[in-house]
């Protein structure tokens, strides 16, 4: 357009100048025909008197007769300036009337008078204008086309102005691209992922490395397509929640988030910053900052951390524990350099070494040349210990006690270097054991090991003698045993013997008492039934010897038979009939019904229940005597009872022994041998079976005896 103008006007430059209304100036542009002068320059509108600011405010063409000063128009020929409008702008400055115009204008400028001049002033379109710009020509002479031209400018300039807006625009939209493609290359090149989320939560903009762990495309794995649907879950509630705490706490902070690596399952850890894009808080930029290393890092620096406290908690405890022990421990402790200079030790080893003692006091007099003597053994000893190339030595070591009776104390020196890593020796620890109660218990052991080697001594030779007593009496049971048979066997042999005289004496004594050998007075018939009284108890007592000495001797023979209990029952109380009427006592028999038969010596059944039948009548003096039988199992049991005199209990036991009587008064009151009991025994024992008693003394006797029902046929060989 300026190219046609210059035509029009016949010149060979010109430019346009646009109005900067930001920075107040009418900027050049465009020019034309420059090349070889000075360019034109930028015209501040706070010039009221310009004539390019009097033309544009006051929408007139100006004419000057020569150029201007930094107008590039050169002196020599002239200037015209033809202004055009734009559609009104806001803070546009305000237009000039055509007085104000002409008032401004002084020199070689002035207005030029056109028909056509401010008549779009009038608005024809209805559209409100400002001032935007103005053509300067370079002109020899004053152009005849100058209202056209002036018309031409005015239709223009809004378009001028929308031409250059849109200009301005793409140059804008270009540098943002640019801008952006930078931008998106640095946020691409950042290691963390980085999206802009919408108000609906949806991603508007992400990063090469947010797409790698939120976006995913129809050819991926369906693990990855199944992580990055975990990915975008997660980071979906993570910011719903976070937008719900930032409204609550109001200021961006970081929070962790856990989301898994798309291409191996591993777990990441992010750590997310949110801040929102505008004040509305509709757009939020997230900024994952990958912590995944770092919090590995610091959980493995933690943990070592909590390592080492446990190992200075561990070695404080030892430490304590050593103290402990060092301070409590009944022996004198102490450790020393490898100079031999003690540098700890406990109480107890500062009572023989210390020079200075907390309860004690400094050392003086014979205390201290006490602690100087022990200092100098024990230096001694550990100087030589360190030297020597053994871990751990053992001696016996006379101390001195310091303290008001100074005495001497056998002591037990057990040294032990400790060595650090390459071996040398650090320290020696030294433990003092006071042997004084050691020596005393040696001597006691000693005096009672001699003691038991006395005693023991003793005992062996009281063993022998024992042994030897033994062996006597051993023999002399042996002798005993074989006079006992012997004397059975004599007995048992003079059975006939003894029996025929006294069987004798009795019968001629009945003779005579018979008055077979004439008449008797009556101190004669006295005298013989004293002998024959005499005679049948001699008779007796010699029936009870001779028949124990049966049993003893093995003479007794057993002849078992078919016997039938009741029968035999019968036939003794039969026979014991008479001396239960002489004594005035009630007698019965119970046994069973049914004939109960046994194989047995029957002769030796009825010798037992006569034996304990006259015993219970000879010590009772009234009531009831009982014989009942029954059978249990395979036993027969019998049972004697009376009402007798009973017998004591300390007496239950010796009733048994042969010959044994109770009491000797009773015994002339009742006569008897004080054999029946033991016999009765022997027969039951012989015939497989056993006696017992039980007695209320005062109130009666109960005899049991148990007999088997078949005695054993080889008894019968035995017996
Ligand atoms: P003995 O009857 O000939 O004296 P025993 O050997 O038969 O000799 O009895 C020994 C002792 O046992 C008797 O002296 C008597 O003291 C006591 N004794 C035996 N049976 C009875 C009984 N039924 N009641 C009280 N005492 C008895």
């Amino acid at each position: 357009m300026l190219a046609r103008f210059c035509a029009l006007v016949g010149s060979s430059r010109g430019y346009v100048l646009i109005l900067d209304n930001a920075a107040r100036q009418l900027v050049p542009t465009v020019p034309i025909g420059y090349e070889n002068f000075d360019p034109p320059t930028a015209r501040t509108m706070d010039d009221a008197n310009d004539p390019f600011v009097v033309a544009l405010l006051g929408m007139q063409v100006v004419t000057c007769a020569h150029g201007l000063p930094r107008s590039g128009i050169s002196r020599r020929t002239r200037l015209i300036a033809v202004p055009f409008p734009q559609p009104r702008v806001m803070d546009a400055p305000r237009f000039i009337d055509r007085p104000d115009a002409d008032r401004r204008l002084t020199g070689p400028c002035s207005i030029a008078s056109i028909d056509s001049a401010r008549a779009w002033l009038e608005r024809p379109d209805g559209v409100a204008l400002s001032p935007y710009g103005v053509f300067v020509l370079e002109t020899e002479s004053l152009p005849v086309a100058l209202d056209r031209i002036a018309c031409a400018a005015r239709l223009a300039g809004p378009m001028l102005s929308r031409l250059a807006a849109s200009d301005a625009h793409r140059d804008r939209a270009e540098e943002l691209a640019d801008q952006r493609a930078v931008l998106t290359s640095i946020v691409n090149s950042l290691p963390d992922p980085i999206v802009i989320i919408d108000g609906a939560h949806q991603i508007v903009v992400q990063n090469q490395r947010a797409e790698h762990l939120l976006s995913m495309s129809e050819r991926d794995s369906e693990g990855r397509r199944r992580a990055v649907e975990i990915n975008n879950l997660l980071l979906t509630s993570h910011l719903s929640k976070e937008t719900a705490s930032s409204a609550v706490n109001g200021a961006a902070e970081a929070r962790e988030l856990n989301m898994v690596d798309p291409d191996d399952g591993t777990d990441l850890l992010f750590e997310v910053l949110t801040q929102p894009l505008d004040e509305n808080e509709n757009a939020i930029v997230s900024v994952l900052r990958d912590v995944t290393d770092l919090r590995r890092a610091a959980n493995e620096l933690e943990l070592q951390v909590q390592r080492v406290r446990l190992a200075e908690y561990e070695a404080k405890r030892e430490s304590d524990r050593l103290n402990l022990i060092l301070t409590n421990v009944a022996d004198p402790i102490l450790v020393t350099d490898d100079r031999a200079n003690i540098i700890l030790m406990n109480r107890q080893a500062e009572l023989l070494f210390g020079s200075a003692t907390p309860n004690i006091g400094y050392a003086t007099g014979d205390r201290s040349t006490a602690v100087r003597a022990n200092d100098t053994k024990f230096t001694t000893f550990i100087s030589d210990f360190s030297l020597s190339p053994e871990s751990a030595r053992r001696e016996d070591m006379e101390l001195q006690k310091p303290g008001d009776h100074p005495a001497t104390i056998p002591m037990e020196v057990v040294a032990g270097k400790i060595v650090d890593r390459r071996g040398e020796p650090l320290a020696i620890v030294s433990v003092l054991h006071d042997l004084t109660e050691q020596a005393e218990n040696e001597r006691l052991y000693e005096e009672l090991k001699n003691f038991s080697n006395e005693l023991e001594a003793r005992v062996r030779a009281a063993t022998a003698d024992l042994g030897e007593q033994n062996v006597r009496l051993q023999w002399q049971s042996r002798e005993l045993e074989k006079a006992n048979r012997l004397k059975s066997e004599f007995l048992a042999s003079m059975s006939h013997e003894l029996r025929t005289p006294i069987n004798a004496l009795i019968g001629y004594t009945a003779l005579m008492l018979d008055r077979i050998y004439g008449d008797l007075n009556d101190r004669q018939e006295e005298g013989l039934v004293r002998i024959r009284a005499a005679a049948q108890h001699l008779l007796a007592l010699i029936n009870d010897i001779l028949d124990l000495a049966k049993i003893e001797a093995g003479r007794m023979p057993l002849h078992l038979e078919d016997t039938v209990l009741q029968e035999l029952i019968r036939e003794a109380s039969v026979q014991i009939d008479p001396l239960i009427k002489k004594k005035g006592l009630t007698y019965r028999w119970i046994a069973p019904d049914e004939p109960l038969h046994m194989m047995t010596d029957r002769t030796k059944v009825k010798q037992i229940m006569l034996n304990l039948l006259s015993n219970a009548v000879k010590f009772t003096h009234s009531g009831t005597i009982t014989l009942s039988a029954q059978q249990e199992g395979d036993l027969v049991r019998l049972d004697v009872t009376d009402s007798g005199i009973g017998i004591r209990k300390e007496d239950l036991s010796a009733i048994w022994d042969d010959f044994r009587q109770v009491d000797q008064s009773r015994t002339r009151e009742f006569g008897g041998t004080g054999l029946g009991l033991s016999i009765t025994r022997k027969l039951s024992g012989a015939l497989g079976g056993r006696v017992t008693l039980s007695s209320e003394y005062g109130r009666g006797s109960t005899f049991t005896i148990f007999l088997p029902i078949r005695t054993e046929p080889h008894r019968e060989r035995d017996g």
